[in-house]
C-alpha cells in the first residue's frame, strides 16, 4: 500500500497538559452563566493530527464561553507522543483502540491498558457533558463525514452544525463501543448529543482545515457563543448535506481477507451480489443495487471492521 504525504505537522501540546480541571490535558472554561457543557475531543486516534491542530487553534484563539461550559481535551496523548513521520500508523493506539472501549462492562471491568487507564480518567468527564465533538480522520483521502449513530437527536443537531456535506447514519462495530455510543449519547431519549467527524485523510493539510471548520460550526450551533460570532461562523451557509444509511458493517472472520479491488470508501457498486472482497474463500457481496462502500479498512485483522455498506437515503 502507497503512502500517503504527511502535509501537516503536530503541534506541540504539552503547555496544554496541565489544564485547569485536575486531569491531564483537559480544560474547561466556565462562563458561569447556564447553558449546555460542550466539549470538543481530539486525539481519540493518536495519529488523527487534524484534531490536535483544531484544538490547539481553538486555544490560541481565547475562544470562552458566553453561555455554559467549554471543555476540550486531548485524549490519547501518550499515542500521540510516539508519532514518527516514518511509521505514522504506529501512533494510533499503545495498546488497544481507546474508541472500542466504551460499554460498561469493559469500562468497569477488570482488564487493564494504557488507553482503558485513560478512559476511566476521562469517564467522568464524559459523564458531565451535553454535547460532545469527536475529532477523527481517516486512512483514505475521501470526501469528511459525520457518523450520526441510528439516533434521530444526533442527526437533528448535525443538520444545524452545517458540515460536513455527508452524514451518515450507522450502526457502530462489533469490535466494541465507540465513545459517541457511550451511555446517554447513543440513548435516543437522552438529551446528550456525540458527533463524530472524519474530516479526510490522516495527513492532509485539508483535514486539518476541516477539522477547524467543523469545531467553530459545531460551538456555533451549540448556543456557547456570542450571538452574533455565532452568525458569522454559520455564513456562508455550507452546501445541502446529504445522507447515507449504513445498513451492514463487514467484520472480518479469517487471517486471510481480502478486497476485490483497492478501494478507498464512498465507491457506489450498482448491481447487487458484486463480490466486493473475500474472506477465507467465502465470497462478500452487496445485498443491493447501488451500495455504498463506506470507510474501508486497511486493517485487515480478525474480528476488525473491514467496511461498513449503506445507501444514499437523501
Ligand atoms: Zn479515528
Amino acid at each position: 500500500m502507497a503512502g500517503y504525504r504527511i502535509e501537516v505537522t503536530p503541534p506541540a501540546i504539552e503547555r496544554y497538559r496541565a489544564g485547569n480541571t485536575g486531569i491531564d490535558y483537559v480544560t474547561t472554561f466556565d462562563s458561569g452563566s447556564a447553558g449546555p457543557h460542550v466539549m470538543v475531543n481530539a486525539l481519540t486516534h493518536g495519529n488523527e493530527i487534524c484534531g490536535a491542530i483544531a484544538l490547539d487553534h481553538l486555544l490560541q484563539s481565547g475562544v470562552r464561553p458566553v453561555r455554559g461550559k467549554l471543555t476540550l481535551a486531548f485524549v490519547n496523548v501518550a499515542a500521540y507522543r510516539a508519532f514518527d513521520r516514518a511509521n505514522p500508523n504506529a501512533a494510533r493506539y499503545v495498546d488497544e483502540d481507546f474508541n472500542r472501549l466504551w460499554d460498561e462492562a469493559t469500562l468497569s471491568g477488570p482488564r487493564r491498558s494504557a488507553e482503558l487507564t485513560r478512559a476511566r480518567v476521562l469517564r467522568p468527564v464524559y459523564d458531565r457533558v451535553d454535547l460532545l465533538l469527536d475529532l477523527h480522520s481517516m486512512q483514505y483521502p475521501t470526501a469528511p463525514l459525520m457518523l450520526v449513530g441510528m439516533a434521530a437527536k444526533t442527526e437533528g443537531f448535525a443538520r444545524r452544525v452545517g458540515v460536513p456535506e455527508l452524514l451518515v447514519r450507522d450502526p457502530g462495530h462489533a469490535a466494541g463501543s465507540r465513545l459517541r455510543d457511550y451511555g446517554p449519547f447513543a440513548d435516543p431519549g437522552a438529551p446528550q448529543i456525540a458527533l463524530l467527524v472524519e474530516c479526510g485523510q490522516h495527513w492532509e493539510r485539508r483535514a486539518a482545515d476541516v477539522a477547524i471548520e467543523a469545531s467553530w460550526r459545531f460551538l456555533a450551533a451549540s448556543g456557547v457563543l456570542d450571538e452574533v460570532r455565532a452568525q458569522e461562523i454559520s455564513r456562508p451557509a455550507a452546501p445541502p448535506q446529504r445522507h447515507i444509511t449504513g445498513t451492514d458493517a463487514i467484520t472480518i472472520n479469517s487471517e486471510d481477507f481480502r478486497f476485490a479491488a483497492d478501494y478507498r470508501g464512498l465507491e457506489v457498486i450498482p448491481t447487487a451480489g458484486t463480490v466486493i472482497a473475500r474472506d477465507s474463500g467465502r465470497d462478500i457481496r452487496t445485498p443491493y443495487d447501488a451500495c455504498v462502500l463506506i470507510m474501508p479498512s486497511r486493517r485487515l485483522g480478525r474480528g476488525q471492521t473491514a467496511v461498513r455498506l449503506g445507501r444514499f437515503t437523501g
